[in-house]
């Protein structure tokens, strides 16, 4: 087996590279070909020595995920389902806005913490992606965009790792994909473009803050601790108080000075005027000690395997307005890629369909007329 390469961040690849008997600065032209340049062979790589290109081509390679379905949407998201294997897939999701490219990756194939209204939760936990399977994703849509957009600078300009899976029960992984975001010979993402969604894995929290400390959004769900333990099983081992004050900490280092909350909106379950109340009154309790934050609603995605409901749009408007009031600051998430199922908690990434998958990927490959990424409203259809 030889290396991918896309499994190291730029130090991982020094030591890839010394070990190979060649100096460490050739690591950053390599890393720079591999990610700033989408090249994966050696022989294109012009300004390495022959000498070197010899030597990766025995001992690494560059390998993107195959495939299997590509879909876009009237609204301009695409949605890339890519195979890791054993009957596993994971989602990317590429949403652009008018002054940004996100792209939202996945961290996990499944998930262990089993959110009730979350999809991948309900599929269950398979197995950690590798830095490489996590990087693939960014790599992949990074430079099929630029290619289809015949753009050559950047699109993507913010990752969000709000795909399938935790990202930091995945945390050894996780950590050399978010440094290869950040680096200056690698995708150059600023650290507040990068933002990490935990369901409050709050040791690894602290880790994050010390390691790597991006942008920071934990998905809230609940003002008290019964309703959290019921919604986010995760909650009986690291109950609010405790996660809250670890968000706290985060601000420390944190790129930005404020955590993002994430509340998914759930009919008679979640979203009373009550519970904005108690809400409020959890977070003043820490805003006390220094908690900055923001909060993002976020319409739930139903799905019939959850048994929930999505909360009326006046019902949001509502629970949002006692937040305002109280003078935090809180957006409703806009849906996006609401026709090929793209938005968040769908993302199952089921491939149990495996027949006629070469056509049907060869069909999807060829950009659709109605696709544009910066058009919100279908021309045809
Ligand atoms: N595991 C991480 C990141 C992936 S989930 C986390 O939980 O934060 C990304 C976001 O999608 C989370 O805020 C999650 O609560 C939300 N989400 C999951 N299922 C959803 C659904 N069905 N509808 C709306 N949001 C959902
Ligand atoms: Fe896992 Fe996040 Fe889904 Fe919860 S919401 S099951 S933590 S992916």
């Amino acid at each position: 087996m030889t290396a991918n390469l896309l499994d190291f961040d730029l130090e991982g690849l020094a030591v890839f590279c010394e070990g190979l008997g060649e100096k460490r600065f050739r690591a950053t032209q390599l890393f720079r070909w591999i990610h700033q340049r989408g090249m994966s062979n050696f022989d294109d790589m012009s300004d390495l020595a022959k000498s070197l290109r010899e030597k990766l081509k025995v001992h690494a390679h560059v390998a993107a995920l195959p495939i299997l379905s590509q879909q876009f949407s009237k609204d301009g998201t695409i949605k890339w389902l890519f195979d890791v294997g054993g009957g596993d897939a994971v989602e990317a999701v590429f949403i652009p806005e008018d002054d940004r490219g996100t792209l939202c990756v996945s961290s996990q194939a499944g998930c262990a913490v089993g959110c009730r209204f979350c999809s991948t939760g309900h599929q269950g936990f398979s197995r950690n992606l590798s830095t490489a399977e996590i990087l693939a994703q960014l790599w992949f849509a990074e430079h099929f965009l630029r290619q289809h957009l015949n753009q050559p600078d950047r699109v993507i300009s913010n990752v969000v790792m709000m795909g399938m899976g935790e990202p930091l029960q995945n945390y050894s992984a996780l950590v050399p994909a978010l440094k290869a975001m950040l680096d200056d010979h690698g995708y150059g993402l600023s650290r507040r473009r990068v933002t990490v969604s935990t369901s409050g894995v709050v040791p690894m929290m602290k880790r994050l803050s010390a390691d790597c400390a991006v942008a920071l959004a934990v998905s809230l769900h609940a003002p008290t601790n019964p309703l959290r333990d019921n919604l986010v099983p995760l909650n009986r081992k690291y109950p609010l108080d405790e996660l809250l004050s670890e968000c706290t900490l985060y601000l420390n280092k944190a790129p930005r000075d404020f955590i993002t909350f994430e509340y998914c909106m759930l009919k008679g379950v979640n979203d009373q005027v009550a519970h904005a109340q108690e809400l409020v009154q959890l977070i003043r309790r820490h805003a006390a000690n220094g908690l900055r934050c923001k909060f993002n609603l976020i319409p739930f995605n139903p799905f019939k395997e959850s048994g929930l409901l999505r909360s009326d749009d006046a019902t949001v408007q509502q629970f949002a307005s006692v937040l305002l009031d109280a003078g935090f600051v809180t957006t409703v998430r806009k849906t996006r890629g609401d026709d090929i199922d793209a938005a968040c908690g769908q993302l199952a990434g089921d491939v149990k369909d495996r027949t006629d998958v070469a056509s049907r990927i060869a069909q999807q490959r060829t950009v659709p007329l109605h696709w544009h990424p910066t058009q919100s409203k279908p021309t045809q259809n």
